[in-house]
């Protein structure tokens, strides 16, 4: 069976065509400003050369009949009806207290997507466009639902509840959620093959480090707690976004800044973090750049942002009484060797020992720890799609 990947941004669509008798990719893709002048497809089949397309899109709904005219494209395409398409696995960000796992999508799988829309304004909106436009264009074959929320759903009360009048909780559903789940469990499951344990014998602490970031502890085949919260927003210092700060900020600066609850949301999600606190960039790699031509404020964010993963790492040796393997992964986890280092320094004392020179690597899959580390560092290239393809092939039998 062929399984197409979907995910579905404000304005893009993602794409990735595997074919799950080999889970090879046959195509992958990005479909850029829907909806906004310049629409731009770019298509890159396995074994042909990329191709791109402008073409003004008014909606998914056109941007998912864009795609799949170029899947079956006689010259770039890779398969030669949307027939051999057996199935549609959507990526879908926030799944609420609902669903634990993947699901086949019903009307009532969608109204639960829909009831997220106000704890998660910006993704689930999107991510049901993307859904409805395929079910629109492929009507014969089963779509599935994988949430980001979902493997975090097995964290105990304990580290999901916030300490606010528990009316908060029952009337507005506000607790933690945890998001890039996708992502944690698939690192989180080959770390477990890397180590020769069935999954549910592994302590392991994950760290997504990307543009966003989150790490979660994981103990017997279950999240344990993870960083971000009720929204991507809390936990370590991201690209824009500022990860914790003391709530009553929020207000001070409201006033003070004469700001609605909407400019303080742009505030900490867009104007924060590495950008905010360097004032060179959200991108590691700038800052980086920055630091080491010697901007001091670059050097100050790199240290908060190093000293918060330290902190998260700390934490969860703790919860977790120890661990048998931390895992790198994202943009920056597997591509950064001094972020990584710069973590990984002066970790002794917890079993943490890592070798220079075996993590002078960008990308491969690989142990870097010392010999004599008591735990293994891996770096892990994350693949939160073969997860969907396997769930949706999985669901889709
Ligand atoms: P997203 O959260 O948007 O999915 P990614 O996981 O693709 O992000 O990570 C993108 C980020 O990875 C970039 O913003 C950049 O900061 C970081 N990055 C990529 N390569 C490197 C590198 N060699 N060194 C440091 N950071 C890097």
């Amino acid at each position: 069976m062929k399984v197409l990947v979907v995910n579905c941004g404000s304005s893009s669509i993602k794409y990735q065509l595997v074919d799950m008798t080999d889970e090879s990719v046959l195509a992958k893709g990005l479909v850029d400003r829907v909806g906004i002048p310049g629409t731009l497809l770019k298509h890159e089949p396995t074994d042909k050369d990329e191709v791109v397309i402008k073409k003004d899109l008014p909606d998914h709904t056109e941007g998912m009949k864009l795609v799949l005219d170029v899947l079956i494209n006689p010259e770039y395409g890779v398969i030669k009806s949307m027939d051999e398409i057996g199935a549609v696995g959507h990526r879908v960000v926030h799944g609420g207290e609902a669903f634990a796992e993947s699901v086949v999508i019903d009307d009532q799988v969608i109204q639960v997507i829909r009831e997220c829309f106000d704890i998660a304004p910006l993704h689930n909106p999107p991510n049901l466009m993307g859904i409805e436009a395929c079910q629109e264009l492929m009507p014969n074959v089963k779509h599935i639902a994988v949430f980001d929320t979902a493997f975090h759903q097995t964290m105990p009360a304990k580290n999901f509840m916030y300490a606010l009048p528990y009316e908060s909780y029952e009337q507005f559903k506000v607790r933690r959620y945890g998001f890039h789940g996708t992502s944690h469990f698939y690192v989180s499951h080959r770390a477990a093959e890397m180590l020769g344990k069935s999954f549910e014998e592994c302590k392991i602490v994950t760290l997504h480090l990307g543009n966003g970031g989150s790490m979660a502890a994981i103990a017997d085949g279950k999240v344990v707690d993870t960083s971000m919260g009720f929204t991507p927003l809390e936990g370590l210092v991201m690209g824009t976004r500022c990860g914790d700060i003391d709530p009553a900020i929020v207000f001070f600066l409201m006033e003070k800044m004469n700001l609605s609850a909407s400019d303080m949301n742009n505030y900490l999600n867009k104007k924060s973090g590495m950008l905010g606190l360097s004032g060179v960039s959200n991108d590691l790699r700038d800052v980086l750049e920055a630091a080491e031509a010697g901007n001091e404020r670059a050097k100050l964010a790199l240290d908060v942002y190093i000293s918060r993963v330290k902190g998260y790492l700390g934490n969860y040796v703790a919860q977790l009484n120890g661990c048998d393997c931390l895992v790198f992964t994202a943009g920056v986890g597997e591509n950064s060797i001094e972020i990584r280092e710069a973590i990984c320094e002066n970790l002794d004392y917890l079993g943490i020992k890592m070798d220079a020179d075996k993590n002078k690597v960008r990308g491969k899959e690989v142990d870097v720890a010392a010999n004599d580390s008591k735990v293994r560092i891996f770096i892990i290239p994350t693949n939160e799609e073969l997860v969907i393809a396997r769930d949706t092939y999985r669901l889709a039998q």
